[in-house]
Formats: C-alpha cells, sequence, structure tokens
C-alpha cells in the first residue's frame, strides 16, 4: 500500500513507537501516591512543556484532551455557557471542520445561541472585513481554522484576531490548529488566539490523545466534569502512554522544524506530483489557493469524474487517496467545503508526509494517469 492520506491521520514515527514500547508496562495511575505514579505525572508534564515548546505557550496552558473534535467542543462550550449573555453569538468559517460546525448547532438548538458563518471565496479564501462586519454585542467566540483539512489552505489567524480583540477584548478567538502542527510554524503569541486546538495523530502520535491551549486557563470552565487531572480543567484518568507519545511527536515536529528541511520536501514532491498531473491530464484542477497552503496537501478535482470512484478505482491499484476529509467519505454529494466555494464537484485529496519518497509520488502520478483514462473511457467521455 502506498499511503497518501496523512490529513486522515499518520502513521506512528519510529521515535513515538519507540516511546510506545518502552512505557507499555508503565501503567502506574498518574493521580496515585506511590514513586511510580509520580514518575508517570512526571513525564505527563514533560510531554506537556514539548508541546508548549512547539506552538510557543507555557506548559500551564496546555490542558490534554481526547482529540480535537473534544478540544473544539470545549471551546465552544466555554464561550457559551461561561457568558453572561442571554444569546451568545458565535461566528465560524463556513470551511470549518463538522467538529466546530455541528458542534455549533448543537448549542443553537439547547442554548439560544446565534450563529454567523462567514462564506469563503472559489480559492477558499476568507474576507476578515466579512468577520468584522458579523461582530454584535452579544458575541462570544469567533472561531477560524489555521489550516483547511480538504483544500489545505492557510487562514490568517492572527490578523483576524488582532482585528476582533480591537473590537472588542472580551469577544474569544479560536483556531483548529489540527492541520497546521507539524506542517507550519505555530505561534500562539503572533497568533493571538485565546484557544488553539491540536490532535496527536495528525502529527505522527497516536489516536484518541489531543489538546487544547488555552490563554487564561484558570478562567477555563470545563467540558468533563470528575476527578482532580488537567487541574479540574478536563477530569478522566490520563492517557498516559498516549500523551507521553504526543511529547515525543511534539519534540520531532520542533526539531523538524528547526532543521527547515522536511516541510521544503514535501512541498517540493507535492508541487511536482500537480505539475505532472495538471500536464498529463486534462481536464483536472487544483482547487485552493496555491500560493498560501500547507505543504502537504492537494486538492484535485477532475472534470466530470467522481472523486469517490476515482479513489476506489486508486485503492484497487493499492494507493491510499481521499475524496477531501475522511468524515465525509462516506456521502455522496460534495463536502461542505466543496459547496462553501461553489464547486459542485468531488475531488480527490492526496495529503503526504515525512515518509512519503518521491519514488511513491511518482507511481502515484502514472496509476492516476491510467485511472482517469479508464474512468473516462468507461463513461464515454473519450
Ligand atoms: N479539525 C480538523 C481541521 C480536522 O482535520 C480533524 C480531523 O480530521 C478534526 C478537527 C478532528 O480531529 P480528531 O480526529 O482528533 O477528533
Amino acid at each position: 500500500m502506498i499511503y497518501l492520506d496523512y490529513n486522515a491521520t499518520t502513521p506512528l514515527s519510529d521515535g513515538v513507537k519507540k516511546s510506545i514500547i518502552e512505557n507499555l508496562d508503565n501503567f502506574y495511575n498518574p493521580s496515585s501516591i506511590y514513586s511510580e505514579s509520580k514518575k508517570m505525572l512526571q513525564k505527563i508534564q514533560e510531554a506537556r512543556k514539548d508541546i508548549a515548546e512547539l506552538i510557543r505557550a507555557f506548559p500551564e496552558q496546555i490542558i490534554f484532551t481526547g482529540c480535537s473534535t473534544e478540544s473544539n467542543n470545549s471551546v465552544i462550550n466555554h464561550c457559551v455557557l461561561n457568558s453572561k449573555i442571554d444569546t451568545p453569538h458565535i461566528i465560524v468559517s463556513s470551511v470549518e471542520h463538522p467538529a466546530i460546525l455541528t458542534a455549533a448547532e448543537y448549542y443553537n438548538k439547547i442554548r439560544d445561541v446565534k450563529m454567523t458563518v462567514i462564506p469563503v471565496d472559489a480559492k477558499g479564501n476568507i474576507d476578515i472585513d466579512d468577520i468584522c462586519f458579523a461582530i454584535t454585542e452579544d458575541t462570544v467566540l469567533v472561531s477560524v481554522m489555521l489550516a483547511n483539512n480538504e483544500i489545505g489552505n492557510i487562514y490568517p489567524v492572527a490578523s483576524i484576531a488582532k482585528k476582533v480583540h480591537s473590537v472588542n477584548n472580551n469577544i474569544m478567538v479560536h483556531t483548529d490548529a489540527t492541520q497546521a502542527i507539524g506542517k507550519m510554524r505555530v505561534d500562539v503569541n503572533e497568533l493571538e488566539v485565546d484557544f488553539l486546538t491540536f490532535s496527536g495523530h495528525k502529527f505522527y502520535a497516536p489516536k484518541g490523545v489531543g489538546g487544547l491551549y488555552v490563554r487564561n486557563p484558570e478562567d477555563f470552565m470545563p467540558f468533563i466534569y470528575g476527578g482532580h487531572q488537567e487541574k479540574e480543567k478536563r477530569a478522566g484518568t490520563e492517557n498516559t502512554i498516549s500523551i507521553i507519545a504526543m511529547g515525543q511527536a511534539a519534540r520531532e515536529a520542533a526539531y523538524e522544524e528547526r532543521e527547515d528541511k522536511i516541510f521544503h520536501q514535501i512541498k517540493s514532491m507535492r508541487d511536482r506530483a500537480e505539475d505532472v498531473i495538471l500536464k498529463r491530464i486534462p481536464g483536472c484542477h487544483v482547487l485552493g489557493d496555491k500560493n498560501n497552503r500547507i505543504c502537504n496537501t492537494s486538492c484535485i478535482c477532475f472534470d466530470g469524474l467522481n472523486g469517490i470512484e476515482i479513489c476506489m478505482l486508486m485503492n484497487n491499484l493499492d494507493f491510499c487517496i481521499s475524496s477531501g476529509s475522511a468524515c465525509n467519505s462516506i456521502t455522496l454529494s460534495p463536502s461542505h467545503v466543496m459547496k462553501a466555494m461553489g464547486i459542485n464537484a468531488i475531488p480527490i485529496r492526496m495529503s503526504i508526509g515525512k515518509y512519503t519518497t518521491q519514488e511513491e509520488i511518482d507511481k502515484f502520478c502514472k496509476a492516476l494517469q491510467i485511472t482517469i483514462n479508464k474512468l473516462k473511457k468507461m463513461k464515454g467521455m473519450i
């Protein structure tokens, strides 16, 4: 199998595997009083420090959660329930992950929450003025992702946060950085955000562990109540082995960022693949903003062809790619991101990572050309 779906999830890095194996027998509950437990708590704190360093935060501003979905839900929960406003208003972009959009719709039902969804243009970009115009006296939260999972666009979160805070410093700004961590530099101070979401399995750590950066953690209202873990901000016995593994993944991401090699290598493989595909296959288009994307993502649509069919045929040739987001892969209609961009088509998404080789990319381009020709023949298009 040639795996080219790193935005859906990443393999474990070698260092992460080693960390998991080394800690397999470290089953102690970090909240217990004996020395082995204290060691586990210490390792959790080291992981917290590693994650904090990666995003230029303080360790005490990191709360470990189960995944990005939980982190995103926690932010909306906090902003809505902590607000004294009767009808809190939240602003989100139309291309957010369902972990924001669906959660916002839920709060809209259980409490009188108003929601403004900011449109994007045909390239998937947001106009910051639209956000400013949408702000009302009741606005409690603006949530715009740092990088989009389907098209890879990077959003101007720093400028958005600056503008929003200049209008009203009490409005919280959140960014879902799930697809940005490990693919670009992330600095919570430059971004000026109040909350930032991340998930281990998108940067070579295991599934089932994620986290939330909170600028002022002492004010944060928990989403899950119970024990005293995470300074009472997220109850539940810690997923120790995975948290430690995510710390290792964060150290690796920080090292790769310092070395400044891997992003370039990944980007040049992605760009070369797009050049080859655009040259060899007529009637295809790269979607999103080609000049402002994370390094690893390529979203391409083919005139008259359905991306799901392409993915299935490519799977028969041993390639793993997707037709947008993994969450949307069972529906047969264009994703909400495509619809928001005014595109009535289902594309394919190739997303690569640090274990992708040029040889794999070359094989992919060749197989894609064969697949598209086959599909066009089957449909009488050639
Ligand atoms: N946000 C974005 C942008 C994503 O791409 C994803 C997963 O694909 C999520 C949130 C949900 O992440 P998790 O699987 O960690 O809940």
